[in-house]
């Protein structure tokens, strides 16, 4: 478990009532209390979902008064697809209906969350894109019968065994579930001048299961392109890293050699994107998506016909 000493000495209170929220915290804080908040959630006119998130997480929080050794942490996930927003159903009828929208479909999941204690009040938001399978109506009502909906946006808990129906995930998964833990970590390290262990802090994002990050169905095909990178241009940012949509299909080293077509000669392979000197792109796991060329902000991804 990563503890936070300082926040041992303040007395941290989450307001909400998720259990999936107190999970995640429970992981970084040993100690805390949890307040259900008692707000209205209703939406203004014409807000957008981020103005909303942000909105009603600051009212979570302004609820009760914060003592002078308190912090609260409020929080609040919505989806939003097509531009529009969509809460916890209301019924069996509508998280059939959600689900139904969102079958082989995308939809992005924002988690706003409010840090606050007696003197400021600081709120950020996290965005994760989701990808669906396809679903039919009698897959729907099979995991809608279990009857673990109810409480969740969009009507899916994406830890849940039961739901079997995410393709992969682009972002955040703990924001998925309702809390950013990376983003959190960040932001009380920032306002509460915290040193944390970044090791500790990767592996809680990056020990989510990996099925979300798998697509299979495109393997072992013949390929017209190859995908590779500029070792010269690559400057180890990880954006590809966080987007590739396999676990193996972009791999670090501490040390690469390669010969004049860029063959591996030597290599030491390493899981932690601090110490890694070289990003590689492994060809037999790679499914020619495009998605890390998309993203590399100096170019240093090409794409060639074999
Ligand atoms: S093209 Fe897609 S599958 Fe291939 S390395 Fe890039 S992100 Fe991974
Ligand atoms: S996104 Fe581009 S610069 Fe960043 S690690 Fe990947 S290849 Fe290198």
């Amino acid at each position: 478990m990563l503890l936070i000493n300082y926040m041992n000495e303040r007395k941290i209170n989450l307001v909400s009532s998720s259990p999936r929220r107190k999970e995640l915290l429970s992981k970084i804080i040993p100690t805390f209390t949890v307040s259900p908040h008692k707000i209205s959630e209703d939406m203004l006119k014409n807000e957008d979902g981020l103005s909303y998130v942000k909105r009603i997480v600051s009212k979570k929080a302004n609820q009760q008064n914060v003592k002078a050794d308190e912090i609260l942490i409020s929080a609040d996930t919505i989806i939003l697809f097509n531009n529009t927003i969509i809460g916890k159903p209301t019924s069996y009828e509508d998280a059939k209906r959600i689900l139904s929208l969102l079958s082989n479909n995308k939809h992005e999941v924002i988690t706003g969350v409010c840090i606050k204690d007696h003197q400021k009040e600081y709120v950020f938001s996290v965005k994760t894109q989701v990808f669906f399978n396809s679903m039919s109506e009698d897959l729907i009502e099979e995991y809608l019968d279990k009857e673990i909906y109810a409480d969740k946006a969009g009507g899916y808990g994406i830890q849940q065994d039961d739901f079997n129906f995410i393709k992969y995930i682009k972002g955040s998964y703990t924001n998925v579930m309702g809390l950013p833990m990376k983003e959190l970590i960040d932001h009380l390290e920032n306002l509460y001048q915290l040193h944390v262990s970044s090791d500790e802090i990767e592996s809680l994002e990056l020990d989510y299961p990996k099925k979300y990050k798998k697509n299979e169905e495109k393997r072992n095909q013949p390929y017209k392109y190859s995908f590779q990178i500029d070792q010269d241009k690559c400057i180890t940012c990880d954006w590809c890293m966080k987007e590739k949509p396999h676990d193996d299909c972009i791999l670090m080293f501490n040390e690469l050699k390669l010969d004049e077509e860029n063959n591996i000669i030597s290599s030491k392979k390493t899981e932690r994107f601090r110490e890694a000197k070289h990003i590689w792109i492994n060809s037999d796991d790679c499914t020619r998506c495009g998605i890390c060329m998309q993203v590399c902000p100096v170019n240093a991804i090409s794409r060639t016909r074999n």
